[in-house]
């Protein structure tokens, strides 16, 4: 098992199945356009044996799939097909929701029983222009969907100043009577927001804030959370819970056991850093040698992690898999 000094090692693996998004948001992407996927994004078989690698190798315990957007990637069948017989467990996908409807029974068929689902506003406009596409009532419909279907859904907003704070408190009123767990990701200092602190400082909104928007409406307690969660939990006695993931107010890098694998191979051990490793020539070789060599990169990928605090990195998310 490879652990860092500060007794961190890593448990949980991301992978990026494509760079590819039907959206555009303006906290991820700099110039508005959408990205395609690269010419040099690896197979589906590729990235299962690269992923049955980095379990062996790492101890990995959970899968995240993301993107990018992981469903629009023609590779998600071959992936889900190809992951399910790991017998990793838990494996959970990210989306934004909008093929979620189309793409339900095939998620289901693949064993995935959790969601989280990015939704910066229940205003049809103001969705709109932050993910610079999209359409609100599709992701709402298939929300709705896999609740029915038994998925557990949790939900990812990132509130902005000048974007979605007045969405704050409905966005947690609707995840609570549907018993959804609404996650506040606060703005991260990632791609062009880490070359322009001003453009970052005027949208961001701290975990305080945040709380105290929270507590006009409701009342509520920290609660209980798992010792290498991402995110602050909180009570809403008798309605629910919601989590803050603070990367500013409240960095959690001492705890992080994140590991990423991009779409085109590439090892992240930390978002806050430039550095990254290229493994995919690895997934092509025998295991034996195979192993050896992907472990002197994940203590590479693991060196790379912040001691202390988040600081941001000009990567883009979704080319890194957020
Ligand atoms: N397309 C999928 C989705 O929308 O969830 C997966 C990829 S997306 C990059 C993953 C998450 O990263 C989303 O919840 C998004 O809100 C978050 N994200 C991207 N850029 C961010 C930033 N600068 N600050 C905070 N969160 C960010």
């Amino acid at each position: 098992m490879i652990v860092d000094r500060q007794g961190r090692r890593f448990r949980n693996l991301r992978v990026s199945l494509t760079a590819a998004c039907n959206y555009a948001c303006t906290y991820c992407v700099p110039d508005g356009k959408r990205l395609v996927a690269a010419q040099d994004e690896l197979s589906a078989d590729a990235l299962v044996r690269g992923v049955a690698y980095l379990v062996e190798a790492a101890g990995i315990e959970r899968l995240r799939i993301t993107g990018g957007e992981p469903l629009v990637s023609p590779r998600l069948e071959g992936f889900l097909a190809g992951v399910a017989k790991l017998g990793l467990d838990d494996i959970s996908l990210t989306t934004n929701g909008q093929l979620l409807a189309r793409k339900l029974a095939l998620l289901q068929e693949a064993g995935i029983r959790r969601l989280n689902v990015s939704l910066d506003s229940l205003d049809p406009e103001a969705f709109r222009r932050i993910a610079r596409g999209g359409d609100l009532a599709g992701v709402l419909d298939g929300m709705e969907q896999a609740r029915a279907a038994g998925m557990a859904i949790k939900v990812n907003m990132v509130p902005m100043r000048g974007h979605n704070l007045d969405q704050v408190v409905p966005l947690l009123d609707y995840c609570l009577e549907r018993g959804f767990e609404l996650r506040f990701i606060e703005l991260m200092r990632m791609g062009h927001l880490a070359r322009d602190n001003n453009a970052f400082l005027q949208q961001f909104v701290s975990l305080d804030q945040l709380l105290a928007l929270i507590g006009q409406r409701h009342a509520f307690e920290q609660a209980q959370r798992p010792v290498d969660a991402t995110a602050l939990r909180y009570r809403i006695p008798g309605k629910g819970h919601f989590g803050v993931i603070a990367n500013e107010s409240v960095p959690f890098c001492r705890a992080c056991s994140r590991l990423r694998l991009s779409s085109t191979g590439w090892l992240h051990g930390c978002l806050s850093s430039s550095n990254r490793h290229f493994v995919a020539d690895l997934f092509d070789k025998p295991r034996h040698q195979a192993l050896p060599a992907l472990q002197r990169l994940l203590v590479r990928a693991l060196a790379d992690k912040q001691d202390v605090a988040f600081s941001g990195d000009v990567m883009v998310m979704k080319v890194i898999g957020g």
